[in-house]
């Protein structure tokens, strides 16, 4: 018999036992990354966050029988200005920055989720989702826009529990004259001839953000599913407009049963900011030397992230990753040579507590000296490779320099795979990975 997961539910401000609506079909989505830019290390705090949550899912309802969506924006006007700034077609710019995204996040030890749907892909589901609002009362269109008349939902702000003038102040409200109310929020709007634009009942345009995830999780999960996870910062407006569009649309009282937030990230005490100068990438942290001196494993980051209740605020610091890669190497060298065996009962009960990994990781600690393989086990379910050793935890030049390749050389080859991968050339890209294992590079 499995343990009883528990988790935080921010509709409720409880901590609630999980009860899927289908224990054959577990069905989560999380809203994932707008890609105009390198994902910087806030963005992978969510990313780590669910990837465990989805294993130990898996874990207790079987592989096969847990869904996991995770979007991809791919049309938002941060891309449209960030393409223009660079003189790429916006298509260059989506494409590149979502092959590092998923390279990075690979890096991290995350597992790729069921479905990672692009916004692009899903904008017939969209309109049909803004003429069923618009049909039922719910939405208005004016002057080539589509707004969702928020008085037309009573329940409005049920997620974030604030205050109309709360509301109002956090929304950065638009003032514009096609709209009938100050919280009315876009779910389309006209496209000039330079900006990506599809043809709709209401003229050549693109969808508002909120509607995205409204039309992806309705396509590939349902009108309503178990669990919607993201970070906080998305309860207000994000996720109370996804509910109201998903809700008032469907005439339901709910979109998802259960909403999962991780806290907010700073760095060494300070909000991230790209003019404080401590704005920091996931790229950055593995392949550079920009933070703390030296490049991190994808094991320590995801370590170091997770050591931190995902519910809290967490402090990203250059002692933090230190603490981490002291723990890990401590976990690698008492498992040098030794084949997992099973997780333990302790620790999955741990993780069923709303992943409650201090607890988890007091557990490990005890295993370490009384039962390194059931350790091995444990951090493998993780997403930590547990056969890998601590050396490869920095990408090595003199490593690389003692088999006469440079580290663009390495680079080189890493995409060359890719390209092989995005052609569909498999025999190639298998020999390039036959060539990069070769190399003690086994990371892709
Ligand atoms: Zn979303």
């Amino acid at each position: 018999m499995s343990p009883a997961l528990k988790i935080y539910n921010t509709l409720t401000r409880s901590k609630e036992f999980f009860e899927p609506i289908d224990c054959r079909n577990v069905r989560i989505y999380v809203c994932g990354p707008t890609v105009y830019d390198y994902a910087h290390i806030g963005n992978a705090r969510p990313i780590i966050v669910f990837d465990l949550l989805f294993r130990l899912l898996r874990h207790l309802y079987g592989d096969r029988h847990v869904k996991y969506v995770r979007n991809i924006t791919d049309v938002d006007d941060k891309i449209n200005a960030r393409a223009a700034e660079r003189g790429v077609t916006i298509r260059e710019l989506t494409e590149k920055t979502n092959q590092i995204f998923q390279e990075d996040v690979k890096a991290l030890g995350c597992l790729d989720p069921t479905v990672q749907p692009r916004a692009t892909e899903h904008i017939a589901q969209m309109i049909q989702l803004i003429e069923r609002l618009i049909s039922a009362g719910h939405a208005y269109a004016a002057d080539q826009h589509v707004l969702f008349n928020v008085p037309s939902m009573p329940g409005y702000g049920q997620l974030s529990r604030r205050s109309l003038d709360e509301m109002l102040a956090g929304a950065r409200i638009d003032v514009a004259p096609y709209k009938r109310g100050d919280m009315d929020f876009v779910l389309w709007k006209p496209s000039h001839p330079s900006e990506p634009g599809w043809d709709s009942p209401w003229g050549r345009g693109r969808p508002g953000w909120h509607i995205e995830c409204s039309a992806m999780s309705w396509a590939h999960l349902g009108e309503i599913f178990d669990i919607h996870g993201g970070g906080i910062d998305l309860i207000f407006p994000h996720h109370e407009n996804e509910i109201a569009q998903s809700c008032c649309a469907f005439d339901r009282e709910i979109m998802a049963h259960y909403w999962m937030h991780n806290g907010f990230l700073q760095v060494e005490g300070e909000k991230m900011s790209k003019s404080l100068g401590n704005f920091v990438t996931i790229h950055e942290l593995l392949h550079s030397e920009f933070f703390g001196g030296r490049a991190w494993s994808g094991a320590i980051l995801r370590l170091a992230m997770l050591r931190t209740h995902y519910r809290q605020p967490i402090d990203w610091t250059v002692k933090a990753l230190e603490d981490a890669a002291k723990v890990y190497n401590d976990w690698m060298r008492a498992m040098d040579g030794v084949t997992p065996s099973k997780p333990t009962e302790e620790f999955i009960i741990a993780l069923s507590d709303d992943l409650n990994f201090a607890k988890a990781e007091a557990h490990l600690h005890i295993l370490k000296r009384s039962d390194p393989a059931a350790l091995a086990a444990c951090l493998e379910f993780m997403g930590f490779d547990s056969h890998k050793s601590s050396s490869h935890d920095q990408s090595d030049e003199a490593q690389l320099a003692k088999i006469g390749l440079t580290k663009s050389d390495l680079e080189q080859l890493i995409v060359e795979r890719i390209e092989a991968r995005l052609a569909k050339n498999w025999p190639e890209s298998d020999r390039i990975r036959d060539q990069l294992e070769s190399l003690g590079v086994s990371r892709l």
